[in-house]
């Protein structure tokens, strides 16, 4: 059975076409610029296959007409017909309090994930157009949503509220939810399969550090907090986001710079974070470059960023009174072993300790990179939250319960 899953942000498709029998990717692309000038797609293949091409996509139903001219393309294509898609999954940012796992699409769901634009307006337009876009052009395919918020779903209230005036979480439903959740149930899973050990006995912290960036405390396999809250913004310094700050600083700041609603939003979300201590860019492989040519603002940041995080796993270490397991995962979690061991190296009270020649090696596959010795697992596990959302859709598609999630 072929599960497509698909990833539709504003201006933006990406896609991976799925073999369930062994979890193959057939094929993976991309549409970029839809309904700006000269749109980009591109596509390659599982077996080594490439195809680029730039056109003019007006839409998202246009950039999916385009997604199954590629794939069906009798050169570079993986196809014969479009009917060969059994099922669509998408990935969907924001499914408020409203979804605890992934489901089928109905009319119903697409209602609730419309209610939910004002909390996502830059991410939940875009996955609803993507959805319309494939009924469209694929009548009769069943499609799932895959939420970022669901796994976070079990957090305890102590976990999610503001300690601000409850009428806030009544009406306008302002509440912490967390995001990410396909990587980090996906990632928890895996370190569990790893250790060889049942996910439902350990405390685990989850990494994923990309451009955006979050920690989870994991306990018996169930989100119990996560770094994010009821925007990607909170939490840890990130590429361009602020993370944690002192909420008093946004009236001041509008009023000392006379900044706008819109533009003090900006600038947390788009010019801060690394590329603002550094000045030079949001980009962990940059910061490290300028770092080791004596950059002092690539030096700040990076210290800030490794100390942030440092602290958000001292504080999920004591929330879960223990920790069996660290793991790092996404851009810079898997592949820059200096930030692991910087993290690492302010960690030892908790008798974590890396072995540097194990946190040097590379590979693809789930790996333990902590010494003999260290009382804590420290793994690096790479994450795929599309196969996530793959094997959710399969299931679903199945009728098989996905009710543990
Ligand atoms: P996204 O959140 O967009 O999915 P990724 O998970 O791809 O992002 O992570 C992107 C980040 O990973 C960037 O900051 C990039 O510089 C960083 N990164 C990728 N490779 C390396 C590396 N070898 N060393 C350090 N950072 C890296």
């Amino acid at each position: 059975m072929n599960i497509l899953v698909i990833n539709a942000g504003s201006s933006s498709l990406k896609y991976q076409l799925f073999d369930m029998t062994d979890e193959k990717v057939l094929a993976k692309g991309r549409v970029e610029r839809i309904g700006l000038d000269s749109s980009i797609v591109f596509q390659e293949t599982g077996d080594g296959r490439e195809i680029s091409d730039v056109s003019e996509i007006l839409d998202h139903t246009a950039a999916v007409r385009k997604m199954l001219a590629l794939l069906t393309h009798p050169e570079h294509g993986v196809l014969a017909d479009p009917g060969e898609i059994a099922a669509v999954g998408h990935r969907v940012v924001h499914g408020g309090e409203s979804f605890k796992h992934s489901v089928l699409v109905t009319p119903e769901v697409k209602r609730e994930i419309r209610s939910l634009f004002d909390l996502a307006p830059l991410h939940n337009p875009a996955h609803l157009a993507g959805i319309n876009a494939v009924e469209e052009v694929l009548p009769g395919v069943p499609q799932a949503v895959v939420f970022d918020t669901a796994f976070h779903q079990t957090m305890p209230p102590t976990s999610y509220m503001y300690a601000i005036p409850t009428v806030l979480y009544r009406r306008h439903k302002i509440r912490r939810y967390g995001f990410h959740g396909t990587s980090h149930d996906y990632v928890s899973r895996r370190a569990a399969e790893f250790l060889g050990r049942p996910l439902e006995e350990l405390k685990m912290i989850t990494c994923h550090l990309g451009n955006g960036a979050s920690c989870t405390a994991i306990l018996g396999g169930k989100s119990y907090d996560t770094s994010m809250g009821m925007t990607p913004l909170e939490g840890l310094m990130m590429g361009t986001r602020s993370g944690d700050l002192d909420p008093a600083i946004v009236p001041y700041a509008m009023g000392k710079e006379d900044l706008t609603l819109y533009e003090i939003s900006s600038m947390l979300n788009k010019h801060s974070g690394l590329l603002a201590i550094s000045g030079i860019s949001g980009d962990m492989r940059e910061i490290l470059e300028a770092m080791d040519r004596g950059h002092e603002g690539a030096r700040l940041a990076y210290d800030m960023f490794v100390y942030r995080l440092r602290k958000y796993i001292g504080a999920y270490t004591a929330a879960m009174d223990g920790l069996d397991a660290l793991v790092f995962t996404a851009g810079i979690g898997e592949n820059s072993p200096r930030i692991r061991q910087s993290v690492c190296e302010g960690l030892t009270f908790f008798g974590i300790r890396l072995d540097p020649a194990r946190n040097e090696a590379a590979s693809d596959d789930p790996r333990r990179i902590s010494a003999d010795d260290s009382r804590v697992e420290v793994l690096v596990v790479p994450t795929n939250e599309e196969l996530m959302i793959a094997r959710d859709t399969h299931a679903l598609v199945r009728g098989a319960v996905t009710a543990d999630r």
